[in-house]
């Protein structure tokens, strides 16, 4: 076995660190607090290519996998940025990654360069009012009229949009009782690319933010689509055997949560230890107490561990392995450790964790939601006990 990260991947830790130095707390609890998309930070990251760091060297991208990915939107998080896993996820994720490995050429060759220069940005349109952890049960439904598709429905919670130039949307070509007749759950899924400002154009696309806990440097919305119409060339795979091609976008989807947990945990921890050795109460650093050190030690071996799961599943992924079970225990462990550090780190600056001149109530904020999305910690541990312990499934 060899633990060593590739030349790659430490290169763009080091790189990544280089940008992220220019960009403090203070900076991302700017932006949260004004709800501005961290811009200036973009553009330094793209202009470093560490945006289109998986985008193929024939378009001008680094060729990078996902291992490299996710020690990017680590670093970041980990310098403070936390809400750079967004960043990381919209875009290089969901974008990127998907098209690299499922887009036609014609797709790649249009959509690609814009990436790597940071000009094109992406959102994912999957979840529904009443579909969020059961993604099967989305009803947006998309036909096929001449040589094009026709998309209408409702999605929730989709965030970016407003900056995204490509909206990627979860439809059904094929309705679930259909699907279910003709004997696959899967069956039926169709991923196609909206242009969002095409759309907007037309007057058939629509969204409406949703006022939110924290992460409010993209927005997250409602989504209508009321007869969006899309070329057939912009569909990803083929229709109605999207479904494999939706595995490929939710599963560099959590492993990048994961990465950026990771970085929360650390950029929590960091916070915390440096209050905890400064901070003087009955005449000595409150971090010799071991009542608050012992925690803030346990979190850090845990975050370790969680590290090198997110590593791990990274590195299944590239390689083209099965790697369900160890990204769901990267994004859980990491979700957990993430939010349990920033809490600690809240317990550790006392009054001050409640004042906004500390970042602590913004990593507060931030950590908390990775409990609960891209998917709910329940449905992770119902993925384990179902699928590596062989327990009955409750749905
Ligand atoms: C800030 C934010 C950004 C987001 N961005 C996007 C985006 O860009 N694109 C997108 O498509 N979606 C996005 N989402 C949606 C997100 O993926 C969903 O919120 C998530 O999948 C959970 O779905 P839900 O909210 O509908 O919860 P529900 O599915 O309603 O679940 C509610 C609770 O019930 C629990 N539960 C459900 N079934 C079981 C079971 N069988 N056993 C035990 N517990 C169970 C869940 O674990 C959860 O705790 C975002 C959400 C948020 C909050």
């Amino acid at each position: 076995m060899d633990f060593d990260l590739p030349e790659t991947a430490l290169a763009v830790r080091e790189g990544v660190a280089a940008v992220a130095a220019k960009y403090d707390h203070a900076y991302w609890s700017r932006c949260e607090e004004e709800h501005r998309f961290p811009a200036e930070a973009w553009r330094d990251l793209a202009d470093g290519g560490w945006i289109g760091l998986t985008v193929p060297e024939e378009f001008g991208g680094g060729g990078a996998g996902m291992l490299e990915l996710a020690v990017a939107c680590e670093t970041l998080a980990a310098s403070g940025g936390t809400a750079g896993t967004f960043l990381y996820i919209l875009t290089p994720g969901f974008g990127a990654m998907t098209l690299a490995r499922h887009g036609t050429r014609a797709q790649q060759e249009a959509i690609l360069p814009g990436v790597v220069t940071g000009d094109v940005q992406f959102c994912l349109a999957l979840t529904e009012p009443d579909a969020g952890s059961n993604a099967l049960a989305i009803t947006t439904a998309a036909r096929v009229d001449g040589e094009e598709l026709v998309i209408r429905g409702q999605k929730i919670w989709i965030s970016g949009i407003e900056n995204a130039t490509w909206m990627i949307v979860v439809a059904r070509t094929t309705s679930a009782a259909d699907a279910v007749a003709a004997g696959s759950r899967t069956f039926g899924f169709t991923l196609a690319l909206v242009d969002v400002a095409a759309a907007r154009a037309a007057g058939t696309l629509s969204f409406t933010p949703i006022p939110k806990m924290g992460a409010n440097t993209v927005t997250s919305s409602q989504v209508f689509l009321d007869d969006v119409r899309v070329p057939l060339t912009h569909v990803i795979g083929e229709v109605d055997h999207g479904f494999g091609v939706l595995w490929d976008v939710l599963n560099p989807e959590r492993i990048l949560a994961a990465a950026g947990g990771v970085g929360g945990a650390e950029a929590a921890l960091a916070v915390a230890s440096s209050y905890a050795r400064e901070r003087e109460v009955f005449g000595r650093p409150i971090g010799a107490n071991q009542g608050l050190q012992f925690p803030l030690a346990q979190l850090k071996a845990t975050t370790e561990l969680a590290r090198l799961m997110t590593y791990k599943a990274a590195w299944l992924f590239d390689h083209g392995r099965p790697c369900g079970n160890e990204t769901n225990i990267a994004k859980l462990t990491a979700a957990q450790v993430a939010w349990e550090s920033a809490n600690q780190a809240f317990q550790t600056l006392g009054g001050m964790a409640y004042s906004k001149e500390w970042p602590v109530e913004r990593l507060f904020r931030d950590a908390r939601i990775g409990k609960n999305i891209p998917v709910a910690e329940e449905l992770i541990l119902a993925h384990i006990g179902t699928q590596m312990l062989g327990l009955p499934r409750s749905y």
